[in-house]
């Protein structure tokens, strides 16, 4: 899949605006901002900030980029990891790996912790062999114990992202853990032209390339797929020596993908 930069940036540019969509989503996690940026006038009157938000919705959605943007309008780090990453470590790295990071987090607070594909290490326990003491869940059990031990004016967030909120560990959806959830959908047509137009930007396109049209022949397109469409239009225009991205262009890069996802499909039969 796509190749991801994971770790810490202390000042994040994205934000709400490089979001297309999303309206509800923004609305919630407009909250999750305001916490951010006035921790103590929560504390003062005696309220809990939440800990944990699970953004849910399909691959390529802007998970990922909702969350970045969260940092960035809250104006504090964001903190950044693939939870599939720690099954890759060597026995006990991953759970040392997830107290460090929330260390981190809490030393540089106000700020954000995003955890990506979280139902990788996220699956209900007790299900394999290890009899409870594998790598995977020693990692998920310090992530528990790190969100639990956060002190009541602790303003770190941890946001989370997952595509299969079904086969979560329960534990982990209990109050005072993620026990909010943001669903990030497939965007509408409306929406698939805003997120066209946003990945369009500063690109120099002629006056025949029509957000509308292209929106109306990508049906269940995501937003990740939107933002290769417009990137293949322009290597096509680019190929060719253009000097803009043409119609033409747009037409053979959905020409291109298309034909991709039909191979695709026919190699599941
Ligand atoms: P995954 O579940 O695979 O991690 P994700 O939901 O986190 O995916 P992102 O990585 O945030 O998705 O999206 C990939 C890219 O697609 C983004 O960096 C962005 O360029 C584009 N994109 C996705 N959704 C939107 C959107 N609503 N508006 C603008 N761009 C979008």
């Amino acid at each position: 899949s796509r190749a991801r930069q994971y770790g810490k940036e202390k000042r994040v540019n994205t934000t709400f605006k490089d979001v297309a969509g999303h309206t509800e989503a923004k609305q919630e996690l407009m909250e999750v901002v305001d916490f951010l940026k006035h921790p103590q006038k929560y504390i003062a009157i005696g309220a809990e900030i939440p800990k944990g938000v699970l953004l849910v919705g399909p691959p390529g959605t802007g998970k990922t980029l909702l969350s970045r943007a969260v940092a960035g309008e809250a104006g504090v780090p964001f903190f950044t990891v693939s939870a599939s990453e720690f099954m890759e470590m060597f026995v006990g790295v991953g759970a040392s790996r997830v107290r460090t990071l929330f260390d981190e987090a809490r030393r540089n607070a106000p700020a954000i912790i995003f955890i990506d594909e979280l139902d990788s290490i996220g699956r209900k326990r007790g299900a394999g062999i290890g009899g409870g003491h594998d790598e995977r869940e020693q990692t998920l059990n310090q992530i528990l114990s790190e969100m639990d031990g956060f002190e009541k004016d602790t303003s770190v967030i941890v946001l989370a992202a997952t595509n299969r909120p079904d086969i979560l560990d329960q534990a982990l959806l209990r109050p005072g853990r993620f026990d909010r959830q943001v669903v990030i959908g497939l965007p509408t047509l409306e929406e698939r032209k805003e997120i066209l137009l946003v990945h369009m930007r500063g690109k120099s396109l002629a006056p025949d390339v029509d957000a509308a049209e292209l929106a109306r022949l990508t049906p269940q397109f995501s937003g990740a797929d939107l933002k290769n469409l417009v990137n293949e239009a322009a290597l096509q225009a680019a190929r060719e020596n253009a000097t803009q991205i043409t119609k033409y262009h747009f037409q053979t890069a959905l020409d291109k993908i298309m034909l991709g996802l039909e191979r695709g499909s026919l190699k599941l039969s």
